[in-house]
């Protein structure tokens, strides 16, 4: 049943209603958090389809994660039956490896069974490559060289023009990771892999040098709409103008055809990303990117109540150079937010756990209404710890996760070696694991061979199997040919290739059961079975959670085989460059791409959902418990002596408190262990621009009584005033909380510089000696030998109780 227009603008406010039926130029929608820019992208598409006219094939829309992407199909769906499942409605990764796969042709160098490679194996591949060059990896750590080139990468930057520009730089270091970019690049090539950033980078790349192929995606694309526009970076950008076409090419010229309609949704205050390159100028300069655009802002709120609301505004108007725009909402003022000073983390964590236990024992709410959010994965243990003691059912969502354990990436780094042997960083992980007598020495071989032969690693290897390579003993020349046919073996069981239209339901096989005859026929679950280290039980666990996941998916893919319609009349072939549904292609694609937030779970589960604050994006929940409001935490330790970064974290804390519907509590701890040393932190900025009478304070400073503000023990840190350190030249000293100053500590503190060997008095902990002196300025901290007292590491940042003697 369709919907009709009258159902599809239902409900909307005028400035909504406009955003859906908008027509022809370009469209920005700016609004804050809660403002509806998603539902009016949903509502948007499906009015396109629904009253426009539009083929579903002819819809991409981007999103920032997967699961938001089935949200919106999801969505759409429900307003506009099954059509839906034609539309592109994918992540901007998703899109270019469709893109990528159904255009392989033209990449020089690939093939359409590329593997992709993420963080982990890219740092393995610079590993590789630093130890070939010699490198200090001390110096120059894998994880130091991925970010330069990520960086580079993310503004579109290649080798070469990395080299030349590094030729005009007198510093070592642009050179260097040039070079490095280079030798990279090279190996990426020849084993047929492209890491995150090359999805995005290669598409544009291929889009540009290739016109007549831009000129079908236009053709295809009619419209292209983008969520969290606030962060895209460079080459996301580049890539939507591309898709896009020109909005102002010479309509005669040969092969231009009409852009496509653009539709783009954000908010600047939710600009989270910059670390990975994420630019609000892109927001900010679309209608000088895009001269006829029109934009339509937003500004009732639908989700939370005016308190939270008021929270949010008052600490992002902290923020300059920002355009004001004022959230109303007509949902009441509701509860006060909940403060809470705990003493550490661990009373953080029972305040949060018992509180949670309340609120489902009134029956006010399901566990699956409330999240927790912390700055920092690491900072989820603490509150595991307790949930586990009391029984509260929670899930991490993001952290160490399923694909990222080792056992798993062992078995994947098998099938991905199915798929594309040439995938040189998967194939070295398991040549020898489990043990299988190719040692260190023995790839070493391999791997000269295929350099001196100009060869894949995987051919030489073939020879190795054969006694073709130098050097080789012939114990490992047995090993390498039983290896051999063990994947041979394996290879056979792989489903047979389909073209799209043809798929067999029945001939579909199952990946589960290639997983299963990996774990047996090698050796590895055998291995794990017979060990007597009780990780190894949790590690055999997962890996049966993984055949799970394998048939799941080939069930999945025989149903869906079972129901694919032909395509509608007119509409494009909506599945050209996705593999083969069900293929082993298909099944690793979907690992490769699972981001933090589809492990989400199912809101009727029944659990309370742990996670960092980037990763909460987009998301609501009735319920919501912000942790860790302490300089030095959130904000970030790194953003403290740093304006820019400074506004990164006020934002990530609007996008924080913008996710709580009805109520939010902000929870501190006056000390929090870092690197195994209790640390005493301030309270955050963050929370003094919160106006008092928003917050009800549940437990309060013990040494102040006073909840807002204020350290241990009788000194005041926070009222030692951060103007005078110049932060941004923000004065954050004449605070609104109305607490008291504490001069003397203030005056006593402020610029403390201590040296090894200093003796100190501390308010708290008494007499101490300095043993380790970190950092200057802002993020200085000292290691102090308090005797009977213990060892406490300190921040010197604002006013530290403390006197030098
Ligand atoms: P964020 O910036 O956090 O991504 P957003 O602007 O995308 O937020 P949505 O998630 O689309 O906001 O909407 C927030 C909530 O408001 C959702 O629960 C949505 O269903 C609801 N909502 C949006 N518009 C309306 C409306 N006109 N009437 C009632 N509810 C609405
Ligand atoms: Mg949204």
């Amino acid at each position: 049943a369709r919907a009709g227009s009258d159902t599809l603008l239902e409900g909307l406010n005028p400035q909504q209603r406009e955003a859906v039926v908008h027509a022809g130029s370009p469209l920005l929608i700016v609004a804050g958090a809660g403002s509806g820019k998603t539902a009016v992208l949903t509502r948007r598409i499906a009015y396109l389809l629904a009253e426009r006219g539009v083929m579903p094939g002819q819809v991409l829309a981007i999103t920032f994660t997967n699961k938001a992407a089935a949200e919106m199909r999801e969505r759409v769906a429900h307003l506009v039956g099954p059509r839906a499942n034609n539309m592109w409605v994918s992540t901007f990764h998703s899109s270019c490896v469709r893109i990528l796969r159904a255009q392989a042709a033209l990449l020089p160098g690939l093939n359409s069974n590329f593997s992709i490679y993420d963080a982990d194996d890219s740092r393995r591949l610079l590993t590789m490559i630093s130890k070939d060059l010699n490198l200090d990896t001390k110096r120059y750590t894998a994880r130091l060289l991925a970010t330069h080139i990520s960086n580079l990468k993310n503004e579109l930057v290649d080798p070469e023009q990395a080299a030349a520009d590094a030729d005009k730089d007198p510093a070592e270091l642009p050179r260097l990771v040039a070079k490095v970019y280079g030798h990279y690049q090279q190996r990426l090539r020849s084993a047929n892999a492209l890491d995150f950033d090359d999805l995005i980078g290669e598409t544009v790349a291929m889009l540009q040098a290739f016109p007549q192929v831009a000129e079908y995606y236009r053709r295809r694309f009619r419209h292209v709409l983008v969520d969290e526009y606030q962060d895209t970076n460079h080459a996301q950008y580049m890539l939507v103008r591309e898709l896009v076409g020109s909005t102002t090419a010479d309509p005669n010229a040969e092969h231009s055809i009409a852009p496509a309609e653009l539709c783009v949704v954000g908010d600047a205050d939710q600009s989270i990303y910059a670390f990975r390159g994420a630019t609000i100028r892109n927001i900010e300069e679309f209608e000088r990117d895009y001269p006829d655009a029109r934009t339509i802002l937003l500004e009732q709120n639908y989700r939370s109540t005016q308190n939270i609301l008021s929270a949010a505004n008052s600490v992002i108007s902290k923020n300059t150079g920002r355009r004001e725009k004022r959230l109303w909402t007509d949902s009441g003022e509701g509860e006060l937010i909940t403060g809470y000073v705990a003493d550490n983390e661990h009373d953080e964590a029972s305040f949060v756990a018992s509180e949670i236990d309340k609120l489902v024992d009134s029956g006010e709410a399901k566990f699956a209404d409330v999240a927790v959010f912390y700055r920092t994965n690491n900072s989820s243990r603490a509150l595991e710890e307790i949930f586990i003691r009391l029984g509260v059912p929670y899930k991490v969502v993001g952290g160490v996760r399923f694909y990222e354990r080792k056992e798993v990436r062992d078995i994947v780094a098998y099938l991905r070696v199915l798929a594309n042997e040439d995938d040189t960083v998967s194939l070295r992980r398991i040549l020898n694991t489990p043990r299988r007598g190719i040692g260190d020495r023995a790839e070493a071989c391999v791997a000269v061979h295929s350099e001196q032969r100009g060869i894949s690693f995987a051919e030489a290897l073939r020879d190795g199997g054969e006694g073709r390579v130098p050097l080789l003993n012939t114990r490992s020349q047995k090993a390498i040919a039983s290896f051999l046919e063990l994947m041979d073996g394996l290879r056979m069981m792989l489903p047979p290739e389909f073209s799209s239209d043809e798929v067999v339901p029945d001939q579909l096989g199952d990946i589960g059961d290639v997983v299963e005859a990996v774990l047996e026929r090698t050796g590895y679950r055998a291995e794990l079975a017979a060990s007597s280290d009780p990780q190894d039980g949790a590690r055999l666990d997962n890996l049966n959670e993984l055949v799970s996941v394998a048939r799941e998916f080939s069930s999945d893919a025989r149903n869906a085989a079972g129901l694919i319609d032909s395509p509608e009349d007119g509409d494009v072939d909506a599945r050209d460059g996705e593999p083969d549904p069900g293929s082993l292609a298909a099944f690793l694609e979907r690992v490769s791409l699972v981001a933090d937030s589809d492990q989400l779970p199912d809101s009727d589960e029944g659990v309370v959902t742990m996670m960092t604050l980037h990763t909460a994006k987009g998301l609501e929940f009735p319920i919501v418990f912000v942790t860790g409001w302490e300089d030095g935490q959130f904000p970030h330790m790194r953003a403290l002596g740093d304006p820019t970064e400074l506004s990164e974290e006020r934002r990530l804390a609007y996008v924080g408190i913008t996710r709580a519907r009805k109520r939010l509590y902000l929870t501190r701890a006056v000390i929090r262990s870092a690197w195994g040393q209790p640390i005493q932190n301030p309270e955050s900025r963050f929370l003094q621009e919160i106006p008092t009478d928003l917050v009800h304070w549940r437990r309060e400073d013990p040494g102040t009584g006073i909840g807002s503000g204020g350290a241990i023990g009788g000194g005041r840190a926070r009222s030692s005033g951060y103007g005078g350190q110049g932060y941004g030249g923000h004065s954050y000293g004449g605070s609104s909380s109305g607490t008291p100053s504490f001069g003397a500590a203030r005056s006593r503190n402020n610029n403390l510089v201590l040296a090894v060997g200093d003796r100190v008095t501390h308010d708290k902990y008494g007499l101490g000696t300095v043993l380790e002196t970190k950092g200057a300025g802002p993020t200085a901290t000292v290691t102090i030998d308090f005797g009977s007292a213990g060892k406490v590491r300190l921040m010197l940042i604002g006013g530290v109780p403390m006197t030098k003697l």
